[in-house]
């Protein structure tokens, strides 16, 4: 049995004959015995007439593309339809064919494939990245439609970059380029594992040309140097198979130079250091035979550390099964194998092409009802479906394009728990990335981890073969904030910013209802959810806990609930309700008359600066924002330094009491609390039993002791105001509270 496949033998550069029509169809029949041989005779026909004498870049007739694609897609054994969308994948583009007519003439099916091929022909994959995400959606939407429009179009790609040595060397760079970031991944992804190694190597050798050549010098120089070892290794290994029982077929490979250079960046090895370059191939009838094949090989020679992969046990998210391991073989020449069965070895080779399900994969509900699945071979779809789910539910073409590069791009590393259960992750991906991989629940409480047995820090980048143990803690309840930024996988992003939230939002909800019911008991009012939810409506809040998360964070000011509550009536002084703010969300003033400007030539709308805020009674100077208007500071604020030089700039203004009607103006202040229990609670007592409203309160930092908070409050002077800091100055829970002045 030769392993080398028709697809490989096409890379080697000899020019095959234009296959012939009835080759062509002869060789479907082989394979699909009930294959529409009409169909395929007037697909081709139709498709060679169509094109005409148009040529390619190469000189040939550009017929011959569509046929060496429709050549590579029969030897992946693929259906009558594909057959016949490859031939016609090119004429609604490049001739004057229309979609209708395609419709008319062979049906809806194959006029939907071409129709799809029709649509990502001129997607610039490589481009810019805004445009580059919304390609890359465009891509993903249509190949995801129908697995098939992806197949032609990587026999598509395949077929082009052997020709690409005709195209001209600007255009050559970036096919190539668009070939080794999108679709040999995307071949790996299905499967389609010789595709992937031909589309790398023949990208490999327009990108890198100097390396390229290297390296094959090198293959060349190891191979001189012990002439028939290949023959010789295949061999010893036969040798030693039959001695132990075992019938197995044997064959031995040269690797490419793409995979040799990859090997050598991630192992960081130089040429010189380059010694297995053969790999070998053990293919047997049964599950059971693997085992003992790799029994029998590691009796026999000395097993290389670290290399032994058993893909059978645990596959890869493709699909792709198999033993791998490395010896010492004979000479103590490395010797890499792989051992699988035949089904395994159809699996490796041709993908998802190898399971005659894919085309009811489009359709989930058929393929459920009729044929089952195999949950190894649904992943291949079941990713690409996810891809286009996100896509659908919104998400921004760069986010987008961020998870598709980080699943799409990187290779993924396999680690493994203490018990042995697989976790495979993206390369990169750290321990807490592990953790989440693992359960949420365990990414939340990590502290801690052990790597093949040490401590390292939870940031370490795993490797394949890591076992990684994850030391959790009950006293952790929420995850550091800062690891959503350092962590690799979605999943932990989204569970770490989620457990985030949910964190601080339990504590807004809580500082909420406190700051309700302290005003309440004044008012003789118990607090009643019912109420709440008659209310909150009122304040365009429709849940009652939303309505306590947004009070908390002084997105709505108490006074505002206690209005929709319908407690307008104030009981004196002491207990008065908050009053209406002076500013809108942007600063802007809405008491008319509040400050009085000396020298403005016009009405120019007044802003109080959100840095500091300012409040009736506090020096104030304005300052001219290029013609939009003035911001007010207070006479200490910091950042009028920056306009000392500008005099032209500044406005000579004033408080106008008279005008003022109890309004609340904003006023910046800096809380350090100590870390007790119920501290935030009496910092918003404090603050809201003297009418005022908490507008912001941001955690800044959180030291083991001690909370800096940084705080907008609303009052209605600056009386008002010292009255408040010499209330939290005298707070046991409060270390120090200052008014802001930056
Ligand atoms: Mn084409």
């Amino acid at each position: 049995m030769s392993t080398i496949s028709p697809i490989i033998a096409g890379a080697k550069k000899q020019k095959r004959p234009m296959m012939r029509q009835y080759e062509l169809v002869e060789k479907v029949l082989s394979y699909d015995p009930d294959a529409d041989e009409d169909l395929l005779h007037r697909a081709y026909v139709y498709a060679m007439k169509a094109h005409g004498d148009q040529k390619r870049a190469s000189g040939d007739p550009y017929f011959s593309h569509p046929l060496e694609v429709a050549g590579i897609l029969t030897d992946l054994r693929l259906d009558d339809a594909t057959i016949a969308t490859a031939l016609l994948h090119d004429v609604v583009e490049d001739t004057d064919t229309t979609l209708a007519g395609i419709e008319r003439l062979f049906g809806a099916e194959i006029a939907g494939l071409v129709e799809g091929l029709t649509k990502i022909r001129r997607l610039d994959l490589i481009s810019r990245e805004a445009a580059q995400a919304e390609n890359l959606r465009k891509f993903l939407l249509a190949v995801s439609r129908d697995v098939r429009v992806l197949l032609v179009k990587l026999a598509d790609r395949l077929h082009n970059m052997r020709t690409l040595g005709f195209m001209p060397e600007h255009k050559r760079k970036r096919i190539a380029e668009e070939t080794m970031d999108i679709y040999a991944p995307l071949a790996g992804r299905m499967g389609l594992h010789t595709v992937r190694e031909e589309l790398e190597d023949l990208a490999f050798q327009v990108l890198n040309p100097q390396a390229y050549t290297q390296i094959r010098e090198r293959l060349r120089e190891l191979e001189a140097e012990s002439a028939d070892t290949l023959t010789e290794i295949q061999g010893e290994i036969e040798k030693v198979l039959k001695r132990h029982g075992v019938t197995a077929q044997v064959s031995g490979r040269r690797k490419k130079p793409y995979s040799i250079w990859r090997k050598m960046r991630m192992k960081r090895l130089s040429l010189s250091q380059v010694t297995d370059i053969f790999g070998f191939r053990v293919i047997v009838d049964e599950v059971e035979e693997c085992y003992r094949v790799l029994g029998a090989i590691h009796q026999t020679w000395k097993i290389v550390p670290g290399r032994f992969k058993d893909y059978i046990s645990t596959p890869k998210l493709n699909g792709y099964r198999s033993i791998h391991t490395t010896v010492r073989g004979p000479k103590g020449r490395p010797v890499e194998l792989q051992i699988r069965t035949t089904r395994m070895h159809e699996v490796a080779e041709r993908g998802v092409a190898a399971h005659g399900i894919y085309k009811d994969a489009r359709d989930q509900e058929e393929s459920e009802a009729g044929v089952t699945v195999p949950a190894e071979i649904s992943n291949a779809y079941s990713w690409l479906r996810e891809m286009v789910e996100r896509l659908e539910e919104g998400e921004t073409p760069r986010g987008f394009l961020e998870h598709t590069k980080l699943e799409l791009f990187t290779d993924q590393v396999f680690c493994f728990t203490p018990k042995g259960d697989l976790i495979v992750l993206p390369r990169g991906a750290t321990a807490i990335d592990f953790a989440y991989a693992v359960h949420t629940d365990v990414g939340n409480a990590t502290v801690g981890c052990r790597i093949n047995g040490h401590h390292e820090p939870l940031l370490t980048q795993l490797n394949n073969g890591d076992e990684v143990e994850i030391i959790t803690s009950r006293a952790q309840e929420v995850p550091p904030e800062a690891w959503e930024k350092l962590v690799v996988t979605g999943k932990a992003r989204s569970a770490i910013r989620r457990a985030n939230r949910l964190a601080s939002r339990a504590d807004y909800i809580g500082l909420g209802e406190d700051i309700l019911e302290r005003w309440l008991e004044k008012l003789d009012h118990r607090l009643d959810k019912g109420e709440l939810a008659q209310a909150f409506p009122k304040l365009g809040v429709l849940d009652v806990e939303d309505g306590l998360e947004a009070l908390g964070r002084g997105e709505i000011p108490v006074g505002d609930v206690l209005r929709a509550m319908g407690l307008d009536g104030a009981k004196g002084e002491e207990t008065a309700i908050p009053g209406k703010r002076a500013t809108d969300a942007e600063g802007q003033l809405n008491v008319r008359g509040a400050v009085i400007a000396r020298g403005l030539e016009r009405d120019l709308p007044i802003r109080i600066s959100p840095l500091t805020g300012a409040v009736p009674g506090e020096r104030i100077v304005g300052i001219r924002e290029g013609g939009e208007g003035v911001t007010v500071y207070p006479i200490f604020a910091a950042a009028l330094e920056k306009y000392e030089e500008a005099t032209n700039r500044w406005v000579d203004l004033a408080w106008n009491e008279a005008e003022l009607d109890g309004a609340l103006f904003p006023a910046r202040i800096m809380i350090v609390v100590h870390n007790e229990v119920g501290a935030l609670a009496e910092v918003a007592r404090i603050i809201g039993e003297r009418g005022a409203n908490i507008e912001n309160l941001i955690m800044t930092h959180r030291a083991s002791d001690f909370y800096d908070f940084d705080t907008m409050i609303e009052v209605r002077d600056l009386d008002h105001l010292n009255d408040i800091l010499a209330s939290l100055n005298h707070s046991p829970v409060v270390s120090q509270a200052t008014r802001f002045s930056g």
